[in-house]
């Protein structure tokens, strides 16, 4: 059996950390078993939808490294629905409904008040023949409700009815159906909410294992019994827990703050994001991994623990840093080159510099540096000049190499007797105007015996 799993975002903003989980989880769940990954872009809210989030949500996994294996609009689908919703009509478990929202909860607090579950009574589907067409008449619109299996032989009478599944995250979980309200699967409008489409593209296009955020786990008990319904076997559900901020709130599509583009745009790797979003809340540690395979053999939906996964954004400066620090040459060639670093000196200068950035961009920031001049951002003490012009004068003859830096240290401290951040720290900031930097042994061959004379203060 082939593996098939989706992400299934609604394009209604830009996908943010949390839901790059929910991606990341899915498609690394296909792929370490050879299976397939469907980006199903779940957009029945047409005035929310927009062109443009289902855009950036499909540069968003790119720019993880995912392509997914089909792609597909639930608005180009409402006709297969629209059919599904049929054969539900007629085995009678989808009824028409006309009450309005304030009947409704009218209702519901009538419930409350005589200690029974606020669950819809099912008032419409005593309604006769006669009596909606009346109602329709009128000009009412119904919106309809799925008739959940939750009685033997009369609907008024639920009962405690269990809908078991065993959940990859979770492990076995229960629902009492006799709990839920029937689900409105179709608006007054003849809009869909989300229930069903998900259903009927789960089983039209093969999905084996759903792995979504645990705010689903009750929709999970009614999507089962209308797989059932639809006589479709339901997939395998793994619900894994949300990301929140430190203080605990959820993260919203609609707040940008987190959103992965934003997080690309600020110079973050694709992997320090995909670690952090995938490794948060899980008894693994939460360390970087150089590639999403990497990643993979350390991700294990079982690992995800059942509570919330504070997220500390913070952390991934760490995780970059960390990442940045190991990347090789190969790994940033095309970036420096379009950054303008270039030429014989772009591998050595980077694996020079690559220990001092939090981000590759700020690989630019010591170029100039190495190849124009110093910074201006510090300058050596003017009571170090005298000591600075005793120490230029010292500079080994020849070619500069990796020892110079020893050579030439080594010679002023037999000279001047200084040693330790007294010799080192105005040579540093003669050398580079900045107090802290890249090892100076590894930056003298890169400035070069003409670049380093040419800084004597
Ligand atoms: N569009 C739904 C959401 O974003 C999909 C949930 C699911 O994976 O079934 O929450």
């Amino acid at each position: 059996m082939t593996i098939i799993t989706r992400f299934a975002p609604s394009p209604t903003g830009y996908i943010h950390i949390g839901n790059a989980r929910t991606a990341l989880a899915n498609w690394l769940y296909a792929k370490r078993r050879d299976g397939k990954f469907i980006l199903r872009l779940d957009d029945t809210d047409v005035e929310r939808s927009k062109r443009e989030y289902a855009d950036a949500i499909v540069r968003d996994l790119e720019w993880f490294g995912i392509a997914p294996d089909a792609m597909y609009r639930q608005s180009d689908r409402f006709a297969i629905y629209q059919e599904a919703a049929e054969r539900l009509k007629t085995a009678g478990v989808l009824y028409a409904c006309y009450e309005t929202a304030d009947e409704l909860e009218r209702r519901r607090r009538l419930r409350l008040a005589r200690k029974l579950p606020p669950v819809y009574g099912r008032e419409s589907l005593k309604l006769t023949a006669v009596e909606r067409a009346k109602l329709e008449a009128e000009g009412k619109k119904p919106h309809w409700r799925f008739l959940l299996p939750n009685f033997k032989n009369d609907p008024f009478s639920p009962e405690r009815t269990e809908v078991h599944w065993d959940d990859l995250v979770r492990g076995r979980q229960t629902v009492d159906l006799a709990s839920l309200s029937d689900p409105v699967l179709i608006r007054e409008d003849g809009t869909w909410l989300y229930t069903m489409p998900s259903v009927v593209d789960d089983i039209e296009l093969g999905v084996t294992h759903v792995i979504r955020g645990e705010d689903h786990v009750t929709n999970t008990g009614a999507q089962i019994t209308l797989f059932n319904a639809l006589g479709a076997e339901p997939p395998v559900f793994g619900h894994h827990n949300l990301l929140t901020t430190i203080s605990g709130e959820g993260l919203s599509k609609r707040t940008g703050s987190l959103s992965i583009g934003s997080l690309a745009r600020a110079g973050y790797e694709p992997e320090a994001v995909a670690s952090l979003a995938l490794l948060t809340g899980t008894s693994d540690n939460v360390e970087a991994f150089g590639s999403l395979a990497e990643i993979g053999k350390h991700f294990d939906l079982a690992h995800v623990s059942k509570s919330a996964a504070k997220f500390d954004p913070a952390e991934l400066e760490t995780l970059n840093r960390s990442l940045v620090h190991h990347m090789p040459f190969g790994a940033v060639e095309l970036r420096l080159k379009r950054a303008g670093i270039d030429g014989q000196l772009a591998e050595p200068f980077w694996l020079a510099v690559r220990a001092n950035l939090g981000k590759v961009v700020e690989a630019s920031d010591w170029w100039p540096i190495v190849t124009e001049g110093p910074a201006s951002d510090e300058k050596p003490d003017a009571a170090d000049l005298p000591f600075l012009d005793q120490a230029f004068e010292l500079l080994p003859e020849g070619p500069i190499h990796a020892e110079t830096w020893k050579q030439w240290t080594a010679l002023i401290k037999a000279e001047t007797g200084r040693a330790g951040k007294a010799l080192f720290m105005p040579l540093r900031l003669a050398l580079t105007g900045r107090s802290h930097g890249p090892e100076l042994a590894q930056l003298l061959p890169l400035i070069g015996r003409e670049g380093i004379l040419a800084r004597r203060p």
